[in-house]
């Protein structure tokens, strides 16, 4: 069976920064739930880090792909730099995903470890720019194809014509 690696918020988690989970009602989540067919994880929570917790945002307008190679950090609105944190929760997921043979993984948009196809530009002012978080491009390194919530009839596709679906 093919498997998806999925952010817990998007199952109703309460893990998000702000203590909420970002629930998405789809008839289609609901029945690779069902099928078992979803691998559930929060990187940064399986990285240790608390919830509630500061914000975070990938700094200088950067991406996930920059903070692998070290070329930028993670810093919450306090100023703390959680680089490392955030690099091991999508390492965590990383071996995740692998271990359960996922092919496809289903991510929170805007996180800076999620985020997939737009994150937040470091600035803590809510402007965005495209981009990938930490986890979603690890993730892709490794390929693993990443979708976001807005994406899941995209994906529901990609499953249905993939050979062993
Ligand atoms: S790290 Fe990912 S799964 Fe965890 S709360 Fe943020 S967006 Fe959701």
């Amino acid at each position: 069976m093919l498997k998806i690696l999925v952010s817990a918020c998007l199952l109703g988690h309460p893990v998000r920064y702000n203590g909420r989970a970002k629930t998405a009602r789809d008839a289609w989540l609901a029945q690779w739930r069902d099928e078992g067919r979803l691998v559930v994880v929060c990187p940064e929570v399986a990285a240790g880090l608390p919830t509630p917790r500061p914000p975070a945002e990938i700094q200088w307008r950067r991406s996930g792909a920059d903070v692998l190679a070290a070329r930028a950090t993670i810093h919450e609105n306090t100023g703390a730099d959680v680089t490392a944190q955030f690099v091991a929760g999508a390492r965590i997921a990383l071996a995740r995903a692998q271990a359960e043979n996922c092919r496809y993984a289903l991510l929170a948009d805007g996180s800076p470890s999620c985020g997939s196809t737009f994150i937040y530009d470091g600035e803590f002012s809510g402007a965005t720019h495209a981009g990938a978080g930490v986890t979603a491009a690890l993730l892709r390194q490794h390929g693993i194809q990443v979708f976001a919530e807005a994406q899941i009839a995209e994906l529901a596709r990609e499953l249905a014509g993939a050979s062993g679906a």
